[in-house]
Protein backbone atom coordinates (compact mmCIF):
# COMPACT_ATOMS: atom_id res chain seq x y z
CA UNK A 1 0.00 0.00 0.00
CA UNK A 2 2.42 2.83 -0.96
CA UNK A 3 -0.31 5.90 -1.78
CA UNK A 4 -0.14 7.78 1.81
CA UNK A 5 -3.84 8.63 1.46
CA UNK A 6 -4.89 4.80 1.44
CA UNK A 7 -2.13 4.49 4.73
CA UNK A 8 -3.70 6.99 6.48
CA UNK A 9 -6.91 5.91 6.31
CA UNK A 10 -5.61 2.37 6.98
CA UNK A 11 -4.44 3.58 10.37
CA UNK A 12 -7.27 5.61 10.77
CA UNK A 13 -9.00 2.18 10.32
CA UNK A 14 -7.29 0.33 12.90
CA UNK A 15 -7.04 3.25 15.57
CA UNK A 16 -10.90 3.20 15.46
CA UNK A 17 -11.29 -0.45 15.90
CA UNK A 18 -8.82 -0.27 18.70
CA UNK A 19 -10.73 2.45 20.19
CA UNK A 20 -14.03 0.67 19.61
CA UNK A 21 -12.49 -2.64 21.01
CA UNK A 22 -11.67 -0.62 24.60
CA UNK A 23 -15.07 0.19 24.59
CA UNK A 24 -16.88 -2.91 23.82
CA UNK A 25 -14.63 -4.01 26.62
CA UNK A 26 -15.68 -1.26 28.96
CA UNK A 27 -19.63 -1.22 28.18
CA UNK A 28 -19.29 -5.05 28.71
CA UNK A 29 -17.86 -4.50 32.03
CA UNK A 30 -20.60 -1.69 32.79
CA UNK A 31 -23.57 -4.07 31.61
CA UNK A 32 -22.07 -6.62 33.99
CA UNK A 33 -22.56 -4.34 37.11
CA UNK A 34 -19.12 -5.70 38.15
CA UNK A 35 -16.64 -2.81 37.93
CA UNK A 36 -18.35 0.48 38.15
CA UNK A 37 -16.19 2.96 36.72
CA UNK A 38 -12.99 1.58 36.28
CA UNK A 39 -11.65 5.55 36.03
CA UNK A 40 -11.61 5.01 40.04
CA UNK A 41 -8.45 3.36 40.33
CA UNK A 42 -5.54 4.92 39.42
CA UNK A 43 -3.21 2.17 40.81
CA UNK A 44 -4.69 -0.79 39.91
CA UNK A 45 -4.48 -2.11 36.30
CA UNK A 46 -6.21 -5.41 34.95
CA UNK A 47 -6.94 -8.27 36.03
CA UNK A 48 -4.42 -9.36 33.34
CA UNK A 49 -4.82 -12.73 32.47
CA UNK A 50 -1.09 -14.33 32.56
CA UNK A 51 0.52 -18.01 32.18
CA UNK A 52 2.07 -17.55 35.52
CA UNK A 53 -0.20 -15.61 37.71
CA UNK A 54 -3.71 -16.58 35.88
CA UNK A 55 -6.06 -13.06 36.11
CA UNK A 56 -3.11 -11.21 37.87
CA UNK A 57 -4.84 -7.63 39.31
CA UNK A 58 -1.54 -5.37 39.30
CA UNK A 59 -0.88 -2.76 41.50
CA UNK A 60 1.49 0.17 40.76
CA UNK A 61 3.11 2.00 43.12
CA UNK A 62 5.28 4.14 41.14
CA UNK A 63 5.22 7.12 39.30
CA UNK A 64 5.76 6.32 35.26
CA UNK A 65 9.03 4.05 34.64
CA UNK A 66 10.72 4.86 38.18
CA UNK A 67 13.41 2.13 38.46
CA UNK A 68 16.60 1.09 39.54
CA UNK A 69 17.92 -0.13 35.87
CA UNK A 70 17.15 0.66 32.84
CA UNK A 71 17.12 -2.78 31.03
CA UNK A 72 17.96 -2.99 27.10
CA UNK A 73 14.79 -4.76 26.89
CA UNK A 74 12.43 -3.11 29.02
CA UNK A 75 8.84 -2.89 27.16
CA UNK A 76 8.63 0.02 29.72
CA UNK A 77 10.97 2.18 27.47
CA UNK A 78 14.01 4.23 28.91
CA UNK A 79 13.70 4.45 32.51
CA UNK A 80 12.28 8.10 32.98
CA UNK A 81 14.07 8.39 36.40
CA UNK A 82 16.80 5.92 37.68
CA UNK A 83 16.91 5.65 41.94
CA UNK A 84 17.66 3.54 44.49
CA UNK A 85 16.28 5.83 47.13
CA UNK A 86 12.83 4.35 48.49
CA UNK A 87 10.34 6.56 49.04
CA UNK A 88 6.58 6.43 49.74
CA UNK A 89 5.30 7.83 46.27
CA UNK A 90 1.42 7.81 47.12
CA UNK A 91 -0.67 7.63 49.77
CA UNK A 92 -1.02 4.02 51.12
CA UNK A 93 -4.84 4.15 52.41
CA UNK A 94 -5.57 5.60 48.83
CA UNK A 95 -4.20 2.18 47.66
CA UNK A 96 -5.78 -0.02 49.79
CA UNK A 97 -9.03 1.33 49.65
CA UNK A 98 -8.81 0.68 45.77
CA UNK A 99 -7.62 -2.96 45.87
CA UNK A 100 -10.68 -3.08 48.95
CA UNK A 101 -12.87 -1.84 46.03
CA UNK A 102 -11.86 -3.56 43.16
CA UNK A 103 -12.30 -6.65 45.07
CA UNK A 104 -16.19 -6.05 45.73
CA UNK A 105 -16.71 -5.87 42.36
CA UNK A 106 -16.36 -9.92 42.32
CA UNK A 107 -14.55 -9.93 39.28
CA UNK A 108 -11.73 -12.96 38.81
CA UNK A 109 -8.54 -12.25 40.46
CA UNK A 110 -6.08 -15.51 40.84
CA UNK A 111 -3.06 -12.91 42.09
CA UNK A 112 -2.95 -9.48 43.43
CA UNK A 113 0.39 -8.44 41.75
CA UNK A 114 2.98 -6.26 42.31
CA UNK A 115 4.28 -4.78 39.33
CA UNK A 116 3.81 -1.69 37.03
CA UNK A 117 6.12 1.19 35.83
CA UNK A 118 9.23 0.19 37.50
CA UNK A 119 10.97 -1.33 40.43
CA UNK A 120 8.02 -2.06 43.11
CA UNK A 121 10.51 -2.40 46.21
CA UNK A 122 11.47 0.95 45.27
CA UNK A 123 8.00 1.84 47.21
CA UNK A 124 8.86 2.00 51.09
CA UNK A 125 5.17 0.90 51.59
CA UNK A 126 5.18 -2.05 50.04
CA UNK A 127 5.29 -4.09 53.22
CA UNK A 128 2.55 -2.46 55.15
CA UNK A 129 0.47 -2.64 51.58
CA UNK A 130 1.17 -6.54 51.58
CA UNK A 131 0.46 -7.83 55.30
CA UNK A 132 -2.84 -5.26 55.08
CA UNK A 133 -3.84 -7.10 52.35
CA UNK A 134 -3.02 -10.43 53.09
CA UNK A 135 -5.54 -9.18 56.25
CA UNK A 136 -8.22 -8.86 54.39
CA UNK A 137 -8.15 -11.17 51.44
CA UNK A 138 -6.96 -14.98 50.91
CA UNK A 139 -6.26 -13.83 47.18
CA UNK A 140 -2.17 -14.86 46.84
CA UNK A 141 0.03 -11.91 46.10
CA UNK A 142 3.22 -11.99 44.15
CA UNK A 143 6.19 -9.44 43.68
CA UNK A 144 7.86 -8.73 40.59
CA UNK A 145 10.88 -7.39 41.16
CA UNK A 146 14.60 -7.13 39.83
CA UNK A 147 15.97 -7.86 42.46
CA UNK A 148 18.45 -4.93 43.27
CA UNK A 149 17.13 -4.02 46.04
CA UNK A 150 17.34 -7.20 47.64
CA UNK A 151 20.83 -6.72 49.25
CA UNK A 152 18.73 -3.99 51.93
CA UNK A 153 17.78 -6.02 55.27
CA UNK A 154 14.60 -3.92 54.57
CA UNK A 155 13.40 -4.84 51.46
CA UNK A 156 14.10 -8.29 52.30
CA UNK A 157 11.78 -8.14 55.13
CA UNK A 158 9.45 -5.68 53.15
CA UNK A 159 8.24 -8.91 50.67
CA UNK A 160 8.48 -11.47 53.32
CA UNK A 161 4.42 -11.62 53.51
CA UNK A 162 4.01 -12.15 49.84
CA UNK A 163 3.13 -15.28 48.67
CA UNK A 164 5.28 -15.49 44.99
CA UNK A 165 8.14 -13.50 44.21
CA UNK A 166 8.99 -13.48 41.31
CA UNK A 167 12.99 -12.10 40.86
CA UNK A 168 15.24 -11.65 38.01
CA UNK A 169 18.87 -11.95 37.21
CA UNK A 170 20.04 -11.33 33.92
CA UNK A 171 23.98 -11.19 34.50
CA UNK A 172 26.64 -12.95 36.93
CA UNK A 173 29.30 -10.26 35.85
CA UNK A 174 29.28 -7.11 36.60
CA UNK A 175 30.46 -6.71 33.21
CA UNK A 176 27.19 -7.86 31.58
CA UNK A 177 24.83 -6.25 34.17
CA UNK A 178 26.05 -2.98 32.99
CA UNK A 179 25.38 -4.57 29.12
CA UNK A 180 22.02 -5.87 29.87
CA UNK A 181 20.42 -3.92 32.85
CA UNK A 182 22.15 -0.52 32.68
CA UNK A 183 22.06 -0.14 36.29
CA UNK A 184 22.11 2.83 38.77
CA UNK A 185 26.17 3.11 39.11
CA UNK A 186 26.20 2.05 42.81
CA UNK A 187 24.49 -1.19 42.27
CA UNK A 188 27.05 -4.20 42.13
CA UNK A 189 25.51 -7.77 40.89
CA UNK A 190 27.65 -9.96 43.77
CA UNK A 191 25.93 -7.64 46.37
CA UNK A 192 22.72 -8.47 44.64
CA UNK A 193 23.64 -12.64 44.21
CA UNK A 194 24.03 -12.69 47.81
CA UNK A 195 20.89 -10.55 48.65
CA UNK A 196 19.02 -13.35 46.77
CA UNK A 197 20.53 -15.73 48.59
CA UNK A 198 19.97 -14.34 51.88
CA UNK A 199 16.13 -13.95 50.78
CA UNK A 200 16.23 -17.41 49.94
CA UNK A 201 17.19 -18.12 53.06
CA UNK A 202 14.71 -16.01 54.96
CA UNK A 203 11.51 -16.25 52.37
CA UNK A 204 9.01 -18.93 53.10
CA UNK A 205 6.98 -18.50 50.02
CA UNK A 206 7.92 -19.35 46.38
CA UNK A 207 10.72 -18.06 44.10
CA UNK A 208 10.51 -17.86 40.62
CA UNK A 209 13.53 -16.51 39.17
CA UNK A 210 13.46 -15.23 35.89
CA UNK A 211 16.20 -14.56 33.58
CA UNK A 212 16.12 -12.47 30.67
CA UNK A 213 18.26 -13.30 27.33
CA UNK A 214 19.15 -10.85 24.41
CA UNK A 215 21.01 -12.16 22.02
CA UNK A 216 24.26 -11.75 21.92
CA UNK A 217 24.50 -9.84 25.42
CA UNK A 218 24.06 -12.39 28.27
CA UNK A 219 23.51 -15.86 26.03
CA UNK A 220 26.85 -16.75 25.73
CA UNK A 221 27.94 -19.79 26.81
CA UNK A 222 31.05 -18.62 29.41
CA UNK A 223 27.87 -16.48 30.86
CA UNK A 224 25.34 -18.80 31.17
CA UNK A 225 27.98 -21.01 33.16
CA UNK A 226 28.34 -18.24 35.28
CA UNK A 227 24.52 -17.84 35.56
CA UNK A 228 24.17 -21.21 36.39
CA UNK A 229 26.22 -21.76 39.35
CA UNK A 230 24.62 -18.36 40.73
CA UNK A 231 21.32 -19.66 40.66
CA UNK A 232 22.27 -23.24 42.05
CA UNK A 233 23.09 -20.70 45.21
CA UNK A 234 20.10 -18.86 45.20
CA UNK A 235 17.93 -22.06 45.12
CA UNK A 236 14.95 -20.98 43.42
CA UNK A 237 11.70 -23.30 43.37
CA UNK A 238 11.51 -22.22 39.49
CA UNK A 239 13.43 -20.94 36.87
CA UNK A 240 11.72 -19.01 34.25
CA UNK A 241 13.77 -18.21 30.92
CA UNK A 242 12.55 -15.73 28.40
CA UNK A 243 13.71 -13.59 25.92
CA UNK A 244 12.80 -10.53 24.11
CA UNK A 245 9.25 -11.29 22.88
CA UNK A 246 7.65 -8.18 23.34
CA UNK A 247 9.00 -4.60 21.52
CA UNK A 248 12.34 -3.70 23.58
CA UNK A 249 12.96 0.08 24.70
CA UNK A 250 16.51 -0.77 22.56
CA UNK A 251 15.53 -1.85 19.29
CA UNK A 252 19.33 -3.64 19.16
CA UNK A 253 17.73 -6.11 21.68
CA UNK A 254 17.04 -8.93 19.70
CA UNK A 255 15.72 -12.28 20.78
CA UNK A 256 17.00 -15.83 21.05
CA UNK A 257 14.94 -18.53 18.99
CA UNK A 258 12.80 -21.02 20.22
CA UNK A 259 15.60 -23.84 19.68
CA UNK A 260 17.63 -22.02 21.27
CA UNK A 261 16.25 -21.40 24.19
CA UNK A 262 15.09 -25.07 24.23
CA UNK A 263 18.62 -25.77 24.82
CA UNK A 264 19.20 -23.11 27.61
CA UNK A 265 16.26 -24.91 29.48
CA UNK A 266 17.95 -28.26 29.30
CA UNK A 267 21.04 -26.76 30.76
CA UNK A 268 19.38 -25.16 33.38
CA UNK A 269 17.74 -28.45 34.34
CA UNK A 270 14.88 -29.64 35.74
CA UNK A 271 13.54 -26.33 37.68
CA UNK A 272 13.75 -24.56 34.21
CA UNK A 273 10.71 -23.57 32.28
CA UNK A 274 10.39 -21.11 28.99
CA UNK A 275 8.00 -18.40 29.51
CA UNK A 276 8.70 -16.48 26.70
CA UNK A 277 5.90 -16.13 24.49
CA UNK A 278 6.36 -16.97 20.96
CA UNK A 279 3.12 -16.39 19.77
CA UNK A 280 2.38 -13.56 17.38
CA UNK A 281 -0.74 -12.51 18.79
CA UNK A 282 0.60 -10.64 21.49
CA UNK A 283 2.64 -8.31 18.99
CA UNK A 284 -0.28 -7.71 16.66
CA UNK A 285 -0.66 -4.36 17.96
CA UNK A 286 2.64 -2.82 16.78
CA UNK A 287 3.94 0.79 18.93
CA UNK A 288 3.29 2.91 15.77
CA UNK A 289 -0.62 1.30 16.13
CA UNK A 290 -0.91 2.41 19.66
CA UNK A 291 1.22 5.84 19.20
CA UNK A 292 -1.70 6.49 16.46
CA UNK A 293 -4.15 5.20 19.02
CA UNK A 294 -2.85 7.79 22.00
CA UNK A 295 -2.52 10.58 20.06
CA UNK A 296 -6.15 10.36 18.85
CA UNK A 297 -7.09 10.55 22.12
CA UNK A 298 -4.78 13.45 23.42
CA UNK A 299 -5.54 15.71 21.00
CA UNK A 300 -9.12 15.82 22.44
CA UNK A 301 -8.53 16.35 25.48
CA UNK A 302 -5.36 15.56 28.42
CA UNK A 303 -5.67 11.82 29.38
CA UNK A 304 -4.28 10.13 32.53
CA UNK A 305 -2.61 6.86 31.71
CA UNK A 306 -5.86 5.39 33.49
CA UNK A 307 -7.90 7.07 30.72
CA UNK A 308 -5.87 5.26 27.97
CA UNK A 309 -5.64 2.08 29.22
CA UNK A 310 -9.66 2.17 30.25
CA UNK A 311 -10.74 3.67 26.61
CA UNK A 312 -8.00 1.63 24.71
CA UNK A 313 -8.34 -1.54 26.43
CA UNK A 314 -4.43 -2.10 26.50
CA UNK A 315 -2.46 -2.75 29.57
CA UNK A 316 0.11 0.09 30.93
CA UNK A 317 2.92 -2.36 29.48
CA UNK A 318 1.66 -2.41 26.17
CA UNK A 319 1.14 1.34 26.34
CA UNK A 320 4.05 2.41 27.77
CA UNK A 321 6.74 1.62 25.23
CA UNK A 322 4.85 4.01 22.82
CA UNK A 323 4.06 6.48 25.82
CA UNK A 324 7.82 6.98 25.78
CA UNK A 325 8.58 7.03 22.18
CA UNK A 326 5.73 9.94 21.57
CA UNK A 327 7.51 11.77 24.53
CA UNK A 328 11.01 12.04 23.30
CA UNK A 329 9.48 12.82 19.80
CA UNK A 330 8.26 15.60 21.44
CA UNK A 331 4.73 15.43 20.28
CA UNK A 332 2.98 14.64 23.63
CA UNK A 333 4.48 16.10 27.22
CA UNK A 334 3.05 15.18 30.80
CA UNK A 335 1.59 18.16 32.83
CA UNK A 336 0.41 17.15 36.64
CA UNK A 337 -2.42 18.45 37.71
CA UNK A 338 -3.55 17.62 41.79
CA UNK A 339 -1.06 14.99 41.96
CA UNK A 340 -1.87 12.90 38.87
CA UNK A 341 -0.24 12.62 35.42
CA UNK A 342 -1.67 13.75 32.57
CA UNK A 343 -0.40 13.23 29.00
CA UNK A 344 -1.19 16.19 26.54
CA UNK A 345 -0.55 17.32 23.01
CA UNK A 346 2.72 18.92 23.00
S1 LIG B 1 12.61 -4.38 32.75
FE1 LIG B 1 11.96 -4.02 34.84
S2 LIG B 1 13.85 -3.72 35.90
FE2 LIG B 1 14.35 -3.45 33.79
S3 LIG B 1 14.16 -1.24 33.43
FE3 LIG B 1 12.18 -2.18 32.93
S4 LIG B 1 11.01 -1.97 34.81
FE4 LIG B 1 13.15 -1.68 35.36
Amino acid sequence: MSDPKKVKNSIRTQVKKIGEAGKAIENKNQEKGKIKSAKKFHHLYGPVPSRRLGYSLGVDLLPFKTCTLNCLYCQLGPTRKKTIRRKSFFSEKQILEEIKEFLKTGVRVDFITFSGSGEPTLNKSIGRLIRKIKKITDIPVAVLTNSTLLTRADVRKDLLAADVVVPSLDASTQEIFKKVNRPHPSLEIEKIITGLVNFRKQFQGQIWLEILLVRGVNDSSIHLQKLKKAVEKIDPDRIHLNTVVRPPAEKSAKPLLPKEMEKIKEFFGEKAEIVANFHKKEQEKTPADIAEAIISMVQRRPVSLEDLENSLGLTREQLSLSLHRLLEAKKIKIVSHLNRDYFELV
